[in-house]
């Protein structure tokens, strides 16, 4: 970490967060993230530890705590379950949820941790920033779009291969346990899906960033939290007046989603509908209507 980019500090070498924050306050132009950000790469002193520290924190509290309001409104089906998409269907159990929250830890210990780890020197290797000043807001809005669309597209076309049969029964099975989803099934994937699709999430910052080495890891952490809560929502089960899907149409969110793991052919995209909308593989008696339309 360059200590000295546009402040005027200097790295210390040792101290606890506590005195390392009250050195990064003597700089008046750092926002507080970046005063955090600061003191938790000069406490490390070792980058490589302090980003993997940052990603996997940020990658499990942010996935667990999207879930809780789904674990909550599962739980009083007197209040939620007029909202619910299969609303014949029955909430799942703690033990089914339970059971999803092992194996995800699993997949995030075993799979994406040492991912995580490796995470740094590529972030170098590409050209990434991770000094500061943090990226201004229009550039990160801008990029994180970006991101989107590639993913989806990215996403798109992986997704239907999954679908083809030996694919499907190497690959993409474990994901099409639950036909009735809700928000912990997000990430339930077998490991070579969640590396595979995974880097439909890691591949656009690393390209973009290599080609104009105007990207920062803070606009990748908020790209890939944006991502994780996209895919709990669209697994959440859950449609309510004010989703997102009816203020941005292009949007697909759980409404559409939910239909894939229904029906179980079409609605491949992650985020949006076009890619299926001009493909022609709309799920289920929307995709019929629309093929009838025509
Ligand atoms: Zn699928
Ligand atoms: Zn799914």
């Amino acid at each position: 970490m360059d200590y000295t980019f546009n402040t005027t500090l200097a790295a210390p070498a040792t101290g606890s967060y506590h005195e390392l924050y009250e050195i990064a306050s003597l700089n008046p132009k750092l926002s507080f993230l970046e005063k955090l950000w600061w003191t938790h790469y000069a406490y490390w002193d070792n980058d490589i530890i302090a980003t993997g520290i940052i990603t996997f924190l940020a990658h499990e509290i942010l996935y667990f705590s999207r879930c809780i309001p789904w674990i909550i409104a599962d739980a009083f089906p007197s209040l939620f379950h007029r909202f619910k998409i299969q609303d014949t269907k029955a909430p799942p159990s703690a033990r089914e949820q339970w059971n999803c929250v092992k194996y995800i830890l699993a997949i995030h210990f075993i799979v994406e941790l040492p991912l995580i780890v490796l995470f740094h020197p590529m972030m170098e290797f590409f050209g990434l920033q991770y000094t500061l000043p943090f990226p201004d807001l229009k550039t990160l809005a801008l990029q994180t779009t970006i991101f989107f669309f590639v993913e989806d597209t990215y996403h798109y076309w992986l997704h239907r291969a999954f679908h083809w049969g030996p694919l499907y029964r190497a690959v993409h099975r474990v994901h099409h346990q639950y036909a009735t989803p809700f928000g912990l099934t997000a990430e339930y994937a077998s490991p070579w899906e969640t590396m595979l699709l995974g880097f439909g999430t890691i591949g656009p910052p690393l390209v973009l960033g290599w080609c104009t080495g105007e990207v920062h890891l803070m606009t990748v952490l908020v790209w890939v939290a944006l991502r994780q809560f996209q895919a709990i929502d669209a697994h959440s089960g859950y449609d309510f007046p004010w989703s997102l899907r009816r203020v941005f149409p292009l949007w697909g969110g759980s409404d559409w989603h939910d239909d894939h793991h229904r029906y179980f052919r079409g609605n491949y995209s992650s985020s949006f509908k076009h890619w299926d909308v001009l493909m022609g593989t709309v799920a289920g008696p929307r995709g019929k209507k629309m093929k009838k339309s025509e």
